[in-house]
């Protein structure tokens, strides 16, 4: 008993001290290389003059499926990897992106509408897995066709929600001890991220999808802004009241709008 506690403990240190530890980059290769393609030599992982990579000669079976990978942008940063960190270290991952490491992750737009297309096709091919929801509706045409439209594209309509909190968040998280002063397109591509892992949460039913958003807004916030669990909570409340107060008026003023057109 008290063995396999020490050693949950011990995992437990070791998953933090992985969380917290930024991506690392080292020079494996030193030989020298002739590039095959400018003709220069060089050391490195990549050519300095044209930016081909090293070893790259002839074509060959290998060649044959990295240029196939190459159509989703996969021949650098993998997708799975930017998952793993997506998931496992949400906010420092996320942190190190904005603040200059751009190669730790896969494009995350990309990234959004790649997942939007692959839980679409899931949710198409397996409908048990998730609870087909029903597009919202409000006699409205202007808004039912913007609903229908939000509901055939999640990644779209995801992004578009998430869109509310950039604003809000830039206000309440500007002097954040980990990370001041935040930018808001660095605000709008924390959301694109916290996208990603929303439309993924869209592969469970609506309750733990609902579950899984919150706890990864609540632990991605708490990792990349350096708040405290309770300092990161009562404003990522307040991030949240004004995005839906923002949806609400915008919602409202539409309908009124709509009826007072529908009555002159
Ligand atoms: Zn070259």
């Amino acid at each position: 008993m008290q063995t396999c506690r020490m050693r949950i403990k011990d995992w437990c240190a070791r998953f933090r001290t992985w969380q917290q530890t930024p991506m690392q980059y080292s020079l494996q290769n030193q030989e020298k290389h002739h590039c095959a393609n400018c003709g220069h030599d060089f050391t490195g992982n990549y050519c300095p003059y044209c930016s081909q990579k090293a070893g790259v000669g002839r074509i060959t079976w290998t060649s044959m499926w990295q240029g196939i990978m190459v159509l989703w942008g996969m021949e650098s940063r993998s997708l799975p990897y930017s998952l793993v960190q997506l998931f496992g270290r949400p906010g420092y991952f996320i942190r190190e992106y904005i603040s200059g490491h751009r190669q730790v992750s896969y494009p995350p737009v990309s990234l959004l509408v790649i997942m939007g297309v692959v839980v679409n096709l899931i949710r198409w091919a397996f409908p048990f897995v998730a609870q087909e929801m029903e597009p919202t509706t409000f006699g409205v045409e202007l808004l039912d066709r913007v609903f229908l439209w939000m509901h055939d594209h999640i990644e779209w309509n995801m992004l578009l929600w998430s869109l509310m909190f950039v604003f809000p968040t830039w206000v309440m998280f500007r002097k954040a001890p980990a990370y001041p002063a935040h930018t808001l397109p660095e605000g709008f591509f924390i959301q694109v991220f916290l996208s990603v892992i929303g439309v993924l949460s869209l592969l469970f039913t609506d309750r733990i999808s609902m579950i899984i958003s919150a706890f990864y807004g609540i632990e991605t916030y708490r990792q990349l802004f350096g708040y405290g669990l309770w300092g990161t909570l009562w404003r990522l409340t307040i991030v949240t009241i004004c995005a839906f107060t923002f949806v609400l008026i915008v919602l409202l003023s539409i309908v009124i709008g709509e009826a007072a057109a529908g009555q002159t």
